[in-house]
């Protein structure tokens, strides 16, 4: 049985066929510019590829609430020409087959739990710090929707005195993704991030910064594993360094065996980057 699974993402499009196993068997990469433009192409793909389902994991915001006229639809997103986008409606009325479809980040973390390190679990979070900063979240087995989705990068944390950067997230005076996502750290030290690797300062604070906000997601959200991927987290020496902080802010106040052994507990994405799109197969096979 093949899948098909799109992983639709700001600035490029992974489109994959997969199977029941979560195999990827093949897979291509489409520029995302305008809905006129890339959709036809990401149709042109799967068309005549026999697949049974798709599964779509999406940037965002997006709207899950299958009461909405409006489910399927990209919303407020600041890629202008994706706002109010019906983005399952498009693929559906093409391919003619059912979509599976979920945020980018729940999409990893259904990767992670399906297939990869955080099999079995009922309780997950899966955050990515790249560009921006999006978190997933599993919660008694179910993906995390809510009243619209986590938005786990936006939550408001204190800026260090000692931070002579600035919160760069446009609605926020101090938000996590304004002081920690690749792009504050590039505007706060003047170079991009993965050539500051070798300045322990850099990640000193980027690991006080995600560390606390962990501790946030541990007492809100009670997580039986933190997995953290996204190109910031290429740099490992940070993993390290933030299980520092977060054992310190925790300050023993929550005692499971769980948080015992920390290095199992805040994890590397373990699907070499491909946690996304074997998630969005597995949304595919849950849509059938
Ligand atoms: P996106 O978030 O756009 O999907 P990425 O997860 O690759 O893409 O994130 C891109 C951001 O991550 C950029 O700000 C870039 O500077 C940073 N980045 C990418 N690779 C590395 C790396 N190896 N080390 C540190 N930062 C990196
Ligand atoms: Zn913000």
């Amino acid at each position: 049985m093949l899948y098909g699974a799109l992983e639709a993402g700001g600035t490029k499009m992974v489109c994959a066929i997969g199977d029941e196993n979560g195999h990827i068997i093949e897979q291509v990469s489409i520029p995302t510019t305008t809905p006129d433009e890339t959709m036809p192409r990401i149709i042109d793909y799967f068309k005549d590829k026999d697949i049974k389902a798709i599964g779509v994991a999406c940037f965002g915001p997006i709207n899950l609430d299958k009461k909405s006229e409006t489910y399927g639809y990209i919303t407020s997103t600041p890629k202008t020409a994706w706002k109010n986008f019906n983005i399952v409606g498009c693929i559906k009325d093409a391919l003619g087959v059912p979509v599976g479809f979920d945020t980018d980040v729940n999409g990893s973390l259904l990767g992670e739990i399906t297939y990869g390190c955080a099999k079995g679990l009922t309780d997950a979070i899966y955050l990515t710090i790249g560009t921006g900063i999006g978190g997933g979240v599993m919660a008694n087995g179910k993906l995390l929707h809510g009243m619209l989705h986590p938005e786990l990068g936006h939550i408001i944390i204190e800026k260090r005195a000692d931070d002579k950067g600035e919160c760069v997230c446009p609605y926020h005076k101090a938000c996590l993704e304004g002081l920690a996502a690749g792009p504050s750290i590039e505007k706060r030290w003047g170079k991009s991030a993965k050539e500051l690797f070798d300045d322990s300062k850099v990640w000193e604070l980027e690991a006080d910064y995600i560390g606390t906000a962990l501790v946030n997601f541990c007492m809100t959200l009670s997580p039986q594993k933190i997995i953290l991927g996204g190109g910031v987290m290429h740099q490992l020496q940070l993993f390290p360094l933030i299980r520092n902080v977060f054992k310190d802010k925790m300050a023993g106040y929550i005692n499971t065996k769980t948080l015992e052994k920390l290095d199992e507990y805040i994890v590397p994405a373990s699907l070499n980057d491909d946690q996304g799109i074997m998630g969005a197969i597995k949304l595919a096979i849950d849509a059938q």
